[in-house]
């Protein structure tokens, strides 16, 4: 239904004027309905998007270990990946005036499980790669300061990769990228923290603010992890995520897994989003709400990404 009565609606909570294409209000993140979420008795067919309605009750959203599924598991290239328990969690940042109006709002997201990659994807892993496949070898392969002799060469997180060069490699790998939505989960657990280990600042717990310096070797921070014992979320390199850049996502995309994949921009500009900040970054980047974008062909030096996983294989019966 797109009819004069739908092009506005008012926040039931806030009173706030929202689009009619938001599914969150923008300026308090309460969930608001529309007609097309309705079943044909009105009453909302979903029973995620009925707790997020204010319908049922809704608990803070909690980690709940399940029993079928193992906490880590080992990828087809040999990467550690860890659960990530389905479940709502907080997404968005707490501020009500934030600097950057894209974390808005701090809204209640649910995801199914899933496994995210412990570390970024490393150079020995890409190597391997591009032995397998013949893929393009990345300018990260000749121009670093560590040689492939260094026995920390390996350990290095791969850099210069583009948006489909990730894509590639998480195919070859039997993955895929993380949506927006599981890298931040992934990152800050959820009870809607700012960085991975809670509030206290990036210093010692990541490799961050040098503008002059590139990354360094991965799994360096042990006391930098995420809820879910993911390191180098924050900080070393900006991470590829599957979702186009969309501004105003978090308000009009849906509240159970979303990935935007219907930006507002014309295909020749195909804007992807990084996530988490880099060696070269101020601690404001850190932030596990920050969000960054770049043209999906780009590449830098402290671009790189890491992978995730559906659990379907994984299931104990
Ligand atoms: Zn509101």
């Amino acid at each position: 239904m797109t009819d004069q009565a739908e092009s506005a609606r008012y926040c039931g909570q806030c009173g706030e004027r929202n689009p009619a294409v938001n599914r969150f209000c923008v300026e308090c993140g309460a969930r608001l309905l529309r007609s097309d979420e309705l079943d044909a008795a009105g009453a909302i067919a979903d029973t995620v998007d009925a707790r997020l309605a204010g319908l049922a009750q809704l608990p803070e959203p909690a980690i709940v270990w399940p029993d079928d599924l193992p906490r880590q598991i080992t990828g087809a290239d040999g990467a550690l990946l860890r659960l990530v328990p389905g479940g709502f969690f907080w997404m968005g940042t707490r501020e009500r005036k934030p600097k950057k109006k894209d974390e808005r709002p701090f809204h209640l997201v649910w995801l199914d499980p899933y496994y995210l990659d412990e570390h970024p994807v490393t150079m020995g892993q890409y190597a391997r790669f591009l032995s397998a496949s013949g893929h393009r070898k990345p300018a990260s392969f000749t121009s670093r300061r560590r040689s492939p002799d260094d026995p920390e060469w390996a350990r290095l997180p791969v850099t210069q990769v583009s948006w489909q060069d990730a894509q590639a490699y998480a195919k070859w790998a039997q993955r895929r990228l993380p949506t927006e939505a599981e890298w931040e989960k992934g990152a800050r657990g959820v009870d809607g923290r700012t960085y991975p280990w809670g509030e206290e600042p990036p210093d010692g717990r990541a490799a961050f603010g040098d503008e002059s310096a590139l990354p360094d070797a991965t799994g360096r921070f042990p006391n930098g992890v995420s809820p879910y014992g993911i390191q180098d979320l924050a900080g070393t390199v900006w991470e590829w995520c599957e979702d186009e850049y969309d501004q105003d996502f978090y308000p009009r995309g849906p509240p159970r897994n979303p990935c935007c994949r219907d930006a507002p921009h014309p295909p020749e500009a195909d804007y992807r989003v990084l996530r988490g900040g880099s060696v070269q970054s101020s601690a404001f980047c850190l932030r596990a709400t920050f969000r960054a974008f770049n043209l999906a062909k780009m590449t830098s030096p402290v671009y790189g990404f890491r992978c995730a996983a559906d659990v379907a294989r994984y299931r104990r019966p």
